[in-house]
Formats: C-alpha cells, sequence, structure tokens
C-alpha cells in the first residue's frame, strides 16, 4: 500500500541532506518514506491524499517526558505562581498518587497523554520512570511505559524519598531497581542537582547503568550551575537536559563533545543539550542559553518534559514557538531541535536495517513515515501565530494518525 501525498507547499525535511522544497510531494510505502521531490515528478501510487498548499514537517520528536503518573500538582502551579520558589521535593506528592493508582489507571493516563501528543504532530516519544521510586513501582512504571511510548528512560534516581538514606537509596538504584527494570528500558537518567543527586552519586548511578548497557541521560543545570554537563559529557551520555545554568567550559565541552562526529559512518557521538522551554516558563526560571549553544556548535534537541509539577504540555509547538520568540532561534533551527535534534539525542537519526530500525526525525528515503501536516503554507507560522492550533494531519509510521 503507498500513499502519494501532493501539493506540498512547503516541504522541510530536516536532518542531514536539510532542504526545504516548493511545490513538492512524499510517498508513503508501508512504514517507511519511499520517494520525496517536486509534485510534478511525483511516480503514481494507491492512494493521493492533497495536501492543499501545506507546509509539511517530520513529526515532532518528543525526547522528554515523564508520562507514567497520577494526581494532580495544580495547586503547587497556583504557589509558585503567586511566588514560591520551584524545589524538587514536590516529586514526592506525584509519587503518592501513583503508587496507590492501579495499573490499569497509569495506563489509562499514560495513553491519554500519548493520543494527546499524538494529535498535536509528537510521533515519537521517549518517557521516564521516577514517579514509583521502590523497586515494585518502578519496574511498574517501565512496564507500562514500554506499552505505551517508543523508548523508556529508568529514572529511579529522580529523588531520595522521604525517610530514606540517599546512600541506601543509591545503592537500591543501582542494585536490586536496576535489575528490576531492565527487561523494559533502554535508558538511564539521573537528577543531578542540589536536592536531587550529588555528584559521587550521580556518578555511581551512571556507572552502574552504563554497565547493565543502558545509554545514558542526565538532568543538569536546571536550578543553577552544577556537574551535571560536565558529567554527562565525561560518560559519553546521549543527552544532558534542562541547561538552564552553564558556565562557558560546559558550552565548550557540549560543543567539543561532537569534534569528530562522522555522521555518515557513525563513529563517536556527542552528549546533546536538551533545552525545556515549557519547563523553564511554568517554573519562572532563565530560559536556556539555546542561541549560545548553537553558536558555539553544540546540537540543541527541544522537548516538552510534560510532567504534572513542572510542565504539564505536551505542546512542542510550544516549545518551539517559545525558542524563537525567546531564545532566538530562527524557525529552522527550533523546528530542527524538535525533530531531528530529539532524533539525535535518543539515537534515532539514523536507522538499523538490521533490526528492522527505522530513522526518525527527519524525512528521507528510508526513513519512518513521521509526517506533520500543518494547516498554513510555511514552517514559519509555527512562530507567526503562537497559540494557533495549526495541525492539520499526522502520519505516524506510515498509518495516519489524526
Ligand atoms: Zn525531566
Amino acid at each position: 500500500m503507498s500513499t502519494l501525498i501532493t501539493n506540498i507547499a512547503e516541504l522541510m525535511t530536516q536532518g542531514l541532506d536539510h532542504r526545504v522544497l516548493k511545490n513538492a510531494a512524499v510517498v508513503v510505502e508501508g512504514e517507511r518514506i519511499a520517494w520525496l521531490g517536486a509534485a510534478a515528478g511525483a511516480p503514481a501510487a494507491d492512494e493521493v491524499v492533497d495536501a492543499g498548499g501545506r507546509a509539511v514537517l517530520p513529526g515532532w520528536v518528543d525526547s522528554h517526558t515523564h508520562l507514567i503518573f497520577a494526581g494532580d500538582r495544580s495547586a503547587e502551579f497556583e504557589a509558585r505562581m503567586a511566588g514560591e520558589s520551584y524545589s524538587a521535593g514536590g516529586i514526592a506528592v506525584t509519587t503518592g498518587a501513583t503508587r496507590n493508582a492501579s495499573d490499569f489507571e497509569l495506563t489509562r493516563l499514560a495513553m491519554g497523554r500519548v493520543a494527546e501528543a499524538v494529535a498535536q504532530g509528537t510521533t515519537y516519544l521517549e518517557t521516564k520512570t521516577g514517579y514509583g521510586l521502590d523497586v515494585e513501582n518502578e519496574a511498574r512504571s517501565a512496564r507500562i511505559a514500554s506499552s505505551v511510548v517508543d523508548e523508556v528512560t529508568y529514572l529511579g534516581a529522580h529523588l531520595v524519598p522521604a525517610g530514606r538514606d540517599a546512600e541506601e537509596y543509591t545503592d537500591l538504584v543501582c542494585g536490586p531497581m536496576l535489575s528490576a527494570v531492565r527487561p523494559y528500558v533502554r535508558w538511564a537518567d539521573v537528577f543531578c542537582e542540589r536536592g536531587a543527586f550529588t555528584e559521587d552519586q550521580s556518578r555511581r548511578v551512571l556507572q552502574a547503568c552504563r554497565q547493565a548497557g543502558l545509554g545514558l541521560r542526565v538532568h543538569g543545570n536546571q536550578l543553577g550551575e552544577g556537574p551535571g554537563v560536565q558529567l554527562a559529557v565525561e560518560f559519553g551520555a546521549a543527552s544532558v537536559d534542562h541547561v538552564n545554568y552553564v558556565s562557558g567550559a560546559d558550552v565548550e565541552a557540549l560543543a567539543g563533545s561532537w569534534a569528530g562526529w562522522d555522521p555518515g559512518s557513525g563513529g563517536k557521538r556527542g552528549t546533546v543539550a536538551t533545552c525545556l522551554p515549557a519547563c523553564d516558563l511554568s517554573t519562572r526560571q532563565p530560559l536556556a542559553p539555546g542561541r549560545e549553544l548553537l553558536d558555539a556548535g553544540a546540537q540543541l534537541a527541544l522537548a516538552s518534559n510534560c510532567n504534572p509539577g513542572t510542565s504539564y504540555t505536551s505542546s512542542m509547538a510550544f516549545c518551539v514557538t517559545t525558542a524563537v520568540l525567546q531564545m532566538r532561534l530562527s524557525v529552522h533551527e527550533a523546528v530542527r531541535a524538535a525533530t531531528y535534534g530529539g532524533a539525535l539525542a535518543l539515537g534515532r537519526d539514523t536507522g538499523n536495517d538490521a533490526d528492522g530500525e527505522r530513522a526518525v526525525g527527519s524525512i528521507a528515503v528510508g526513513h519512518r513515515a513521521d509526517l506533520h501536516v500543518l494547516n498554513a503554507p510555511s514552517a514559519t507560522h509555527l512562530a507567526y501565530r503562537p497559540g494557533i492550533p495549526l495541525t492539520h494531519a499526522v502520519w505516524r509510521a506510515g498509518v495516519r494518525a489524526r
């Protein structure tokens, strides 16, 4: 079964072979892109869809979310808007509600959040554990996550539960908890921040998880300068997320981590700086220095950080708009960070045909057919018309999802 999507006013491919094609068309065959080019030269297909002069982008790749939770923290949000400052401790409120929810309820809630994201153009999603914080509930969260999203990250090291000794809890995270979640996860993460995990504890978590064969990521430099960025680069983590407070040396380390990277032939990969602008606005933190990071040569991703405490939105369009209007990225740079940048952060910018794994986050022949049709003639409208829901149609792995 092949589908020709034609009459595309602007096709933004992103990825290595980035192009902006006018009057373009794309052919989807099964779950992959089979052809793209000028509409006038498009091959025949089983089915034709007229894009009606709209813009087409890769589907959003949301590389940082926390969707496995129950409960509500709007009161905490209200207090913060009234002037209280954010601290990491609010996580405990969600942990209580999550532990009390049934498997059915947690799955239903997570599926609803995924559906909400897909309806807004997100076609590839990562999510984390981290509201279980004991062996049984972390394993349960990981199992449920693996049934509803594309990539699962183990974040047992989200917060030391109240009344627990931090060193003993870190042992648990590195030992029995890791073994219990291992079948369900591909990544591990640690919240390296004042009030969460120290540099030494973070190091232990990263070492144990690397030994278990997991890819690494770090929550770092959100609330102040700290060791998170340097630790992430030292461990070759795929991403360090938040990066609001970075030193000149941090920026240099992030940019330098990509030196010698040859995307064509694999080679050593660096650490993506993942900015979470919706979270920064919701915690009234200064926005991450995305412009400075890009100018220095770092690889940037934009993600929603959808979570009940600090960023209860899955709108990648909102993140892109904010990145353009407030972080001084161009529309192309912001869209790239929210598609190809996310794929880089998840190691899915290239496919592996042997595993049947297809690249996501860019539109190229052979890549997964994840397409986002905007109800606008160009991607510029994402920032030009802030707040307007512009998602017209979505294909996820070749299947019409909206
Ligand atoms: Zn997070």
